[in-house]
């Protein structure tokens, strides 16, 4: 039997339905197998004949579809508690939008806290996004794994909602044009440098 591969959130409140799971459950059958990861995601592997079925019934309920492997993974991000607007739930989103499933030398992880506490460990990602006040710290280069776990590295602060997507993109962009394969973003960071990092950012955008 063929296996379709890939990854299914409620979007980026992570709080299924239970009509949402039974939904998932009835479309991708009872030999599925569905696993939970560390990215806030359901891990799907099903009969890939069932695919086309499954993705429209799991897109209807309003659930988000993500493909697996060397990619960007969805967004992770902290629970809120404050309020959508006071805690950038929409930032979130258009960030997730923009950049989870661009595919990666390596997989990437980035998340999302709404305010320095914190809560979704953005200082231990790959990528760390942290909302002070009106505008977004950006942090790189974090790790959470191995015996020697490390926070990132501040490279840029302030930055305004509506040039988060674009600034994180820019710095995507660059792992994919110069990352090495199976490079995993920590080194790839450590190899560039940060100042070749702020350089990418301090350049000017490109008019499409
Ligand atoms: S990071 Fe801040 S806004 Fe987000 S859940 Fe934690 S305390 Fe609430």
């Amino acid at each position: 039997m063929e296996l379709k591969a890939f990854a299914v959130t409620p979007g980026l409140k992570h709080k299924f339905t239970g009509r949402q799971l039974a939904a998932l459950g009835a479309a991708v059958g009872d030999d599925a197998s569905v696993e939970l990861t560390t990215v806030q995601q359901l891990l799907v592997r099903m009969d890939a004949s069932r695919w086309e079925s499954a993705r429209a019934v799991i897109a209807e309920q309003g659930m988000k579809i993500y493909p697996v492997g060397e990619v960007v993974k969805n967004v992770r991000a902290c629970g809120f508690c404050q309020g959508d607007d006071v805690e950038g739930y929409p930032a979130a989103v258009a960030l997730d939008e923009a950049v989870a499933g661009l595919p990666t030398a390596f997989p990437l992880r980035i998340a999302y806290s709404g305010c320095p506490n914190g809560c979704a460990e953005p200082l231990v990602q790959d990528i760390g996004v942290v909302k002070v006040g009106d505008g977004f710290n950006l942090y790189v280069g974090g790790k959470a794994s191995g015996l020697l776990p490390r926070p990132g590295l501040l490279l840029a602060e302030a930055i305004p909602e509506e040039s988060l997507p674009d600034t994180i993109l820019r710095v995507i962009r660059f792992y994919q044009e110069q990352g090495k394969k199976r490079e995993r973003f920590w080194k790839f960071v450590d190899r560039v440098g940060m100042e070749t990092l702020a350089q990418v950012l301090a350049q000017p955008a490109q008019v499409e």
